[in-house]
């Protein structure tokens, strides 16, 4: 990640906007300046991946991209944080860009309307320095993994599945990728159930996440599956093994 703060500062009234996250415990003011200059590519933004970018564009991430194809149906309304009932019918991406602007003119924002195809995955991986992968389908979140990879830039994938939600973090090259963990595609099911809160809590840890690795803060879950499962209340992180023969990341040192 190219590093410019000591040439870039932040205006007074993005110092007075962050203010609240900038301090012992959170960011530093450095830290808050690599948000600025940072590009988080986040796909898919319904339950997970909507909370998540709204997180990031309110914490002041410089550059948002969301990526979200079709419309928005009624059973999206359980957990679509960016949707709204207005928006049933319509194209999502546009309208959830437009929320996302509303709620931070300091963040450029853009919305594009469709799930990313391998070409396209890698050409955004490129412009990123952190990719949020929150599909629902393992292909999708194989391809944006293949990307995250082949372009070296941490990948941070939220999954859920009723009360229960998984986060894993990726640093190529150092750490297991999706494919390390996953040779062979787990069984998927269409229409899935899912609790918006569990999809809310994920997105958001997503997103805290892709903070404190954009900022250089704390410690991010490195190489690490989190698992909550609401349901019986109870989190586990396991420490995940690199596959040193795995077809996406064997070859990287
Ligand atoms: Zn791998």
């Amino acid at each position: 990640m190219t590093c410019r703060s000591r040439t870039i500062a932040l205006s007074p009234s993005e110092r007075e906007r962050y203010d609240r996250q900038i301090g012992a415990g959170v960011l530093t003011e450095e830290g808050q300046l690599r948000l600025k200059q940072a590009t988080a590519f986040i796909t898919r933004t319904g339950g997970m991946g909507g909370p998540a970018s709204l997180m990031l564009t309110m914490a002041g991430v410089g550059n948002v991209i969301i990526a979200h194809g079709g419309e928005m149906i009624s059973p999206d309304l359980n957990r679509q944080l960016l949707g709204s009932e207005d928006v049933v019918g319509k194209l999502r991406a546009p309208d959830f860009g437009n929320y996302l602007r509303s709620m931070n003119h300091f963040v450029n924002v853009e919305a594009l309307p469709y799930e990313p195809d391998a070409a396209q995955a890698s050409e955004l991986a490129e412009r990123s320095q952190v990719i949020l992968a929150c599909p629902p389908g393992f292909e999708e979140r194989m391809r944006l993994n293949e990307a995250a990879v082949k372009a070296r830039v941490p990948l941070i994938d939220a999954a859920q599945w009723g009360m229960t939600g998984t986060l894993i973090v990726v640093r190529p090259g150092e750490t297991a990728c999706l494919r390390c963990i996953y040779p062979e595609a787990p069984p998927f099911e269409e229409l899935f159930p899912v609790v918006g809160a569990i999809s809310c809590a994920i997105g958001s840890l997503a997103a805290l996440e892709a903070i404190k690795i954009l900022s250089q803060t704390g410690q991010p879950l490195w190489g690490k599956m989190l698992t909550y499962d609401g349901f019986h209340g109870q989190t586990n992180i396991v420490e995940l093994t690199r596959d040193p023969n795995c077809p996406c990341c064997g070859e990287l040192v």
